[in-house]
This record gives C-alpha cells, structure tokens and sequence, in this order.
C-alpha cells in the first residue's frame, strides 16, 4: 500500500486530508511525492514559524537531542527553565506552566480560573464566559468553552460551567456576567477558525474594565494569535490589555509540540504542588526549539510581518472576486466570491498551499517568508479568485 491508501485503512478518519503527500520542506516550500512544489501559506497551520528546515532551529534541536531528550519533571532541566524565562521576561507575565498542545495549556488556564474564583468568592464561582464563534481546542472542556454548537453535538454532556456572549457585543457580556457566578472571561484576540475575525479594540476595553470592576480574569487564548504571528509576540499586545493568564502553543516551539499557560500577578501563585502535571510538558527538546524561535521574534521582525500583511491586504483587497479581507499580521481571512474550497483546490493545482477557516481562505505563512515567494503567492491567490467568476 502507498502512504494514502495506508492511511485511509488504518487512521481513524477524523481528518479529510488534501490529496497530497508531502515529502519534504525547505523554508515556505514544500514538495509532493511527485515532485511538485508548493509555496507554502499555512505553514503547518501556524506551527512553523520560520519555515520547515530552518538550519537555527535544526541546530538548537539536535544539540539538545544529543545531551538528553527527556528527565520528567521530577527534576530540574535548563532548556525548560530557560525559556520559562524567556517568556516571563519578553511578555511581561510572572510565571508559566508548560504542556503539549494548545487544548491542554487552555484546560490549565480554566484549571486557574475556577480555583481563583474560589478563593476570590467561594466555590460556586466557577462559570467561564467565552465567546460565541471562538475555538478553545478538542478535549471534552475545552469544546465546552468552544462557543460553536457543531463541535458539542456529538460529544454530550459537556463540560459544565461555560456561557457564551456575542464577539463585539459589550451588552452581550454584560448580561453573562450579571447572570452568572462568573470567575473569568476567556477570548481570542482574533477568532482564528471562527473565520479570521478580529475582536474590536472598544470591546475589549469592556472587556478590561468590565473585569476589573467584577474582579474576574481575562484569558487570552493566543494558541494560534501568538509568537509574533499578529505583527505582535502576543496578539493581545495589538490591543494594550493586560490579560491574567495567557495561552499558546502552535508557532511557540517551530513545529515542535508545545503548549503553555502563563499568568500574570493575581493568578501566579495560584497554582501549588500536585495541582496540576504534564509528562512531556516542558520537553527539553520542545523547549530548545522554543527558544530558538523566540530568541528570534523581536521588533524587527514583528515589523517585517505588518510590513508584509500590509502588502497582502493591499493587493488581495482590491482584487476581483474577493470581498474582504480580515485579520492581523501574517493571519489574514479572505471572503471571496467563490466557494473558499475551490480557491484552495485551484491554488494548489496552481502551485499555492492555502487554508481555509470556515467560509473564509485563510493564509498563514511562515513569519520569515521571502518576499519575492510571498509577492507570487499572492498574484496565484489573486488570479484563481477572479478566474471565471
Ligand atoms: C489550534 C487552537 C487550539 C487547539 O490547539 P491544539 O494544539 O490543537 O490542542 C486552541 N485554541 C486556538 C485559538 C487554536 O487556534
């Protein structure tokens, strides 16, 4: 059996795969098992910060791979704590927790959250308001705090202890919040598979301020908004909040899986021995290849990512058949005239990877894409959304 037909026998089929195989990368370029090449604009769906290969990171992994792949967190490792550090130090926040995936740092953050409010006001504030249309990730809770139906339909009871507002609906929150014993509100600063749509800035001023007067956390879900992918390190940075907890994973380790929670000053003594764990959280080689891609994530390049959304948004925008585009930095959603499922079919027949977030074609790129691939990615994406429309 060839790998597709492998696959489709013994891989559950949860995923309906694009019919190519990749076999190998370089930079924002990915080759099929026929030899065709792609430029890539999903970047493993934001996972791949600088590219597939980046030689920095294949040297920062592969040494650590040759000191010790793994101790348990039962002891102290230094790639761990190193970047534990360096997160702190760029972010601003007061410590983290590491775990795999972005379901599982989000899982730590609402673990956070209930006990806060237990403590702030007593064990019946536990309810989480997250937002209608948001993507939290695929445990049990974490599709709980998903404000979509279609994810929940399957998988009754949920999780209890969730309430959904409307994005950009001040009123919306409001009335969750004076309805509920509320401990937190959780958010993505711009709903990545919900479509690529940003949050407003005066809803989340609410937001802030409806949380301070409420004493009630503000969790940012940065999972897909993170590790400069926003023009910012951290989507919420676009808009001078100052959340209590913060998660990531996708960019944050280059393609290795990672996740992470961290908390600002009310909520970082709040977690204590045995409260929570993770076997590979914190892998030394995750973390070596985190701080490979974070040491790498400063003004310059942040400004060479609005730089280069700037240029996408000006040339996709007044491009036929497309309606709209929506996003920040280098996560951008095109509307277009088109079923967004045959732009990517024809994109790729064209020799372009793209994505799509539900209505939306969504592009991802690598942070570190070359102009000259980026400027003929967006002429292919261009002319396949006016073609016979
Ligand atoms: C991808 C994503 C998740 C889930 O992350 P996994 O690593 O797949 O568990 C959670 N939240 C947001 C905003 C995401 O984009």
């Amino acid at each position: 059996m060839n790998t597709k037909q492998k696959d489709k026998t013994y891989i559950a089929a949860t995923y309906s795969r694009f019919p190519v195989e990749i076999v190998k990368g370089k930079g924002s370029t990915v080759t099929d098992e026929n030899g065709k090449k792609y430029i890539d604009m999903g970047a493993g769906i934001a996972v791949n910060t600088f590219g597939l290969c980046d030689k920095e990171w294949i040297k920062a992994v592969k040494k650590q791979i040759g000191v010790f792949q793994h101790t348990s967190n039962l002891y102290y490792q230094a790639p761990c704590a190193d970047l534990a550090e360096m997160i702190c130090l760029k972010s601003g926040m007061k410590k983290v927790f590491f775990s795999n995936s972005g379901a599982e740092a989000n899982e730590c953050a609402i673990k956070v959250a209930r006990k806060y409010g237990e403590i702030k006001k007593g064990k019946d504030f536990y309810t989480i308001v997250t937002l209608k249309n948001s993507f939290h990730g695929r445990t049990i809770t974490t599709l709980s705090a998903t404000g979509q139906d279609v994810f929940h339909k399957d998988f009754t009871p949920m999780t209890e202890g969730f309430v959904y507002a409307e994005a950009n609906d001040v009123g919306s929150v409001k009335r969750a919040v004076e309805s509920n014993k509320v401990a937190a509100i959780m958010f993505e600063v711009v709903q990545g598979e919900g479509g690529v749509i940003p949050l407003e800035k005066e809803f989340t001023d609410a937001l802030k301020e409806i949380a301070e007067k409420e004493d009630i956390l503000l969790i940012c879900d940065e999972v897909q908004t993170g590790n400069g992918r926003t023009g910012e390190l951290y989507g919420y940075m676009n808009y001078g909040l100052n959340p209590d907890v913060v998660t990531t994973a996708k960019g944050l380790a280059g393609g290795l899986p990672l996740g992470v929670t961290m908390f600002g000053g009310k909520t970082a003594d709040i977690l204590g021995p045995g409260m929570n764990g993770s076997t590979f959280g914190g892998n030394p080689v995750a973390c070596a290849g985190a701080l490979s891609i974070l040491s790498r994530i400063d003004d310059n390049l942040c400004n060479s990512v609005k730089e280069k959304s700037e240029f996408i948004k000006r040339e996709l925008s007044k491009g036929e058949g497309i309606k709209s585009v929506t996003g920040l930095g280098l996560m951008l959603g095109i509307e277009t005239v088109k079923d967004s499922k045959t732009v990517v079919k024809e994109c790729m027949e064209k020799g372009v990877l793209v994505l799509t977030a539900k209505n939306k074609v969504r592009l991802l790129p690598a942070l570190n894409i070359d102009r000259e691939l980026l400027e003929k990615a967006v002429k292919i994406i261009k002319e396949v959304c006016a073609e016979g429309i």
